[in-house]
């Protein structure tokens, strides 16, 4: 008998931090340095996984294909590209550190330094993730991150329920050696029902841990279908 050959994973995930212009040459940001995205980009990629990375502007090495990232600055065109994309996705990953607000009007000329005070009024940026929470099929799983920096599990299963998520990946903001920046990361698990934690480790290392857990339940879900 003929089996029929599995289709390749399609796997969609976002990476590193968003920028929202004040002016032509200012923006507010944060500190995210994309390590961790880029990582699971490569497992999943190593793993012969078709992967799309929604990449925000980071400055660091890595191995994954130019063709297989779309570069966006803000959280708008980050939403825009991950909303032409997700349907075709089995799996999103979301790991970038997008801007929770943006400058309502931008300036168009460099803001001059006239006055002692300047005030700028912020207006709330999209959550991709929970918009994407709100349209995930039953085929498709969603896997987000959480950087807190205190009650740390109980925000961490807001999210996953909020968000819609299956999994998310917890890591203290106020850990040596976890969270931005770094080459290692002390994460644990969050699912539905169970939590996982993990020592600390290589970027790569935690990459394959979640690679790993996509797959067992891509496997479960398969199973369940039979
Ligand atoms: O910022 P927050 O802690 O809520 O982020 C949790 C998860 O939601 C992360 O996976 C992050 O990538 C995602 N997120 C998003 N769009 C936002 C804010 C967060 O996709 N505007």
């Amino acid at each position: 008998m003929i089996q029929e050959s599995q289709s390749t994973v399609r796997v969609l995930i976002t990476a590193g931090p968003t920028r929202e212009h004040i002016d032509p040459v200012r923006y507010i940001s944060n500190e995210s340095t994309g390590k961790m995205g880029y990582a699971i980009a490569e497992a999943f990629l190593d793993a012969g996984m078709d992967v799309t990375l929604i990449s925000g502007p980071v400055h660091i090495g890595h191995s994954v294909p130019v063709d297989k990232i779309i570069h966006v600055n803000s959280a708008l065109e980050m939403y825009e590209v991950a909303r032409c994309e997700w349907n075709d996705a089995d799996i999103v990953i979301f790991t970038a550190a997008v801007a929770d607000y943006r400058v309502e009007t931008v300036a168009q000329e460099k803001i001059k330094k006239n006055d002692d005070e300047l005030t700028l009024q912020l207006v709330k940026n999209p959550d991709i993730a929970f918009e994407f929470g709100k349209v995930k099929r039953a085929d498709q799983f969603s896997v987000g991150f959480a950087l807190e920096t205190e009650n740390l599990l109980e925000n961490a299963r807001k999210k996953l329920f909020k968000k819609n998520l299956d999994l998310v990946v917890l890591n203290s903001a106020k850990e040596v050696g976890a969270g931005f920046g770094w080459d290692t990361n002390r994460v644990t698990f969050v699912f539905p029902r169970t939590t996982k934690e993990f020592i600390m480790k290589q970027k790569r290392d935690v990459a394959f841990d979640i690679l790993e857990a996509v797959q067992l339940m891509i496997q479960k879900q398969e199973v369940c279908a039979q």
